[in-house]
């Protein structure tokens, strides 16, 4: 097993995790809805991608349709 030879010193440690931060990603809006998306994916309000539905929405979806 690995064992660390010295103690990382808090400021060591600080400037270590000064690029740790998380950055936000490069949104754009949706052609169809206008919604912000990520690029080169479904967009999540409307499930369109490439100009056409490709994820039908929730509230289109009929729960009852082979009820009968
Ligand atoms: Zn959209």
């Amino acid at each position: 097993m690995a064992v660390q030879q010295n103690r990382v010193t808090r400021s060591r440690r600080g400037n270590r995790r000064a690029h740790d931060a998380l950055v936000a990603g490069n949104p754009a809006e949706c052609p169809n809805c206008g919604e912000l998306k990520r690029p080169h994916h479904v967009c999540g309000a409307c499930g369109y991608y490439d100009d056409r539905e490709v994820v039908a929405q929730a509230d289109e979806i009929d729960l009852d349709e082979d009820a009968a």
